[in-house]
């Protein structure tokens, strides 16, 4: 069964849709079969791949609208190992539109559900906001990884985000975990970031990941042509920190006794 990631975290810019592009190429890389399911009606991890959306005839809309399964959605990333579910900009709809639809919370768990055996990860990049698309795929999900830029405020509005884990897990998803925080756009020259990733661990222990994705320039770049930072520039400060972030995310799944996520959002 895939292990199932939402990355969350309701601020924009602070690298979800970055670490959800290159995790899921890292991890594809290391000879997994991914999926990586783009919630955000922006699109930028449909567009950071290289996807030409005006071709698409169908998105993640149809499938939550249930106008498609999920096989009719999914299209190759042009990266070995790695599909993608696409999406576009009618996904702005979805909440609206189904706000009378009783199980609306549910409706990407659904349409997941078929993919379950076809993948060892299936990555959810969330939208900037704890919506109705969030609370899918927080509902969805197995573990929750929360991205904290490591600049001031990256703590602020932390609360509400773990809130929000763990009312879902209370009434939708009593599986729920929170499978790690990651530091992003660490600057080890700043005293900030040696700040925040102490915070960090002082609050949340063990959940920080020992891997800190550095700022780095060529991770800025990347999507602009249209690919993973592994097929970019492999050899850059960024894509050896996504690929070591895989191997610790897989070395946490594998280690003895842990069959997946061991960390619970209380
Ligand atoms: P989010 O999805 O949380 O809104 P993004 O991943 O889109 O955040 O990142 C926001 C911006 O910062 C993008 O322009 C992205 O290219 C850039 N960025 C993200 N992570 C890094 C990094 N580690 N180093 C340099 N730029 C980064
Ligand atoms: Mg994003």
């Amino acid at each position: 069964m895939a292990h199932m990631i939402c990355i969350a975290n309701q601020k924009g810019g602070v690298g979800k849709t970055t670490t959800a592009i290159n995790l899921a190429a890292a991890l594809a890389h290391a000879g997994k079969t991914t999926l990586l399911v783009d919630c955000d009606p922006q699109a930028n991890a449909t567009t950071g791949l290289g996807i030409d959306k005006s071709g698409l005839e169908k998105t993640l809309y149809h499938g939550l609208i249930g106008h498609a399964d999920a096989e009719d959605i999914i299209v190759e990333s042009g990266v070995p190992r790695l599909w993608l579910m696409p999406s576009r900009v009618e996904l702005i709809g979805f909440e609206v539109e189904m706000l009378g639809d009783a199980s609306r919370e549910r409706l990407l768990q659904q349409l997941l559900s078929p993919c379950s055996q076809a993948y060892d990860y299936i990555l959810l990049d969330c939208p900037p906001s704890l919506s109705l698309l969030t609370v899918n795929a927080m509902t969805a999900a197995h573990g929750v990884l929360i991205p904290l830029q490591s600049e001031f405020y990256a703590l602020e509005g932390l609360g509400q985000l773990l809130q929000t884990v763990k009312r879902i897990k209370q009434r939708m998803n009593p599986s729920l975990k929170i499978e790690g925080i990651l530091l992003t756009l660490f600057d080890k020259r700043t005293n900030l970031s040696g700040q925040v990733a102490e915070d960090a661990e002082k609050y949340f222990k063990d959940m920080v990941y020992d891997t800190r994705i550095p700022r780095a320039v060529r991770l800025a770049e990347a999507p602009s042509y249209g690919k993973p930072i592994l097929s970019y520039d492999p050899a850059s400060p960024g894509a050896v920190s996504y690929s070591a972030l895989a191997r610790e995310m897989l070395r946490k799944h594998n280690a003895p006794g842990a069959p997946g996520l061991q960390k619970t959002a209380s």
